[in-house]
């Protein structure tokens, strides 16, 4: 099964939330599972509700957790208040987390160790910067940056997106070579655990989704800024 993830980041009211569930839900009829695709969407914390499919035909994720399980921990949620709002996924270590709020291997590993307690499935963002992309050191940044995972469950379910900075709401996107380049480079890194699906994000739209797929390695796609209409999301998901 291709996997395919709305991240929504911070757009969307709860009502913009229930009209793209439900023009969504339109576009994809019975569900895509036939096809052979995985489908989820990540909303805000407040729309979380509001995006839920009653009929299951896609999954909850959410767009982040807190690195501690409980406590006073001001304006933070938990994984285990997530999980308990429905969420079967866990966005972590995006790369405007890292960037924005200072998120770091130390911290972003007791949030996959929180992940883990309270059952939701890490999808765990990798890529490198511009600067990185330029001086040829995108396998070296990647290897650190999985590192963390040396001490996450190996046989634990785990989703790894590829997502080059340089690429993120730019408009450039990696090509599919360099993309299928790079999953490979995951999935050898992680050879010593449990099957790990690899997306690629990065400005992904309808008209290069299945260019990025085709060659393998590739297990799908973490959408932002092209998810946030449900025709364009639901064109990716068939692609
Ligand atoms: C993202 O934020 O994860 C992302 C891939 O964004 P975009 O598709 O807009 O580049």
């Amino acid at each position: 099964m291709k996997l395919f993830v709305a991240n929504w980041k911070m757009h969307k009211t709860r009502a913009q939330a229930r009209a793209f569930a439900e023009e969504f839900g339109k576009l994809i009829g019975g569900g895509m599972d036939g096809a052979g695709a995985e489908l989820v969407l990540a909303p805000s914390w407040t729309a979380l509700d509001a995006a839920r499919d009653a009929r299951g035909r896609w999954a909850l994720a959410c767009q982040n957790v807190a690195a501690e399980a409980e406590g006073a921990y001001t304006g933070e949620v938990s994984a285990a208040m997530a999980a308990d709002a429905g969420c079967r996924y866990a966005i972590v270590g995006h790369s405007e987390r890292r960037r924005y709020f200072g998120e770091d291997g130390p911290l972003l590993a007791r949030k996959l160790a929180r992940c883990r307690e309270a059952g939701l499935t890490p999808i765990y963002c990798v890529g490198e910067t511009a600067e990185e992309h330029d001086a040829g050191r995108m396998e070296n940044v990647l290897s650190g940056q999985l590192g963390i995972l040396s001490r996450d469950a190996a046989d634990a379910p785990l989703v790894v997106a590829y997502e080059p900075v340089w690429a993120i709401g730019t408009g450039r996107t990696a090509s599919p070579a360099d993309c299928a380049r790079a999953a490979g480079l995951i999935e050898a890194l992680l050879s010593s655990r449990g099957p790990v699906r690899v997306l690629y994000g990065g400005s992904v739209t309808p008209e290069n989704a299945a260019g990025l797929l085709a060659h393998g390695h590739v297990d799908g796609c973490l959408v932002g800024g092209a998810s946030l209409l449900a025709e364009s999301f639901a064109a990716i998901c068939r692609a």
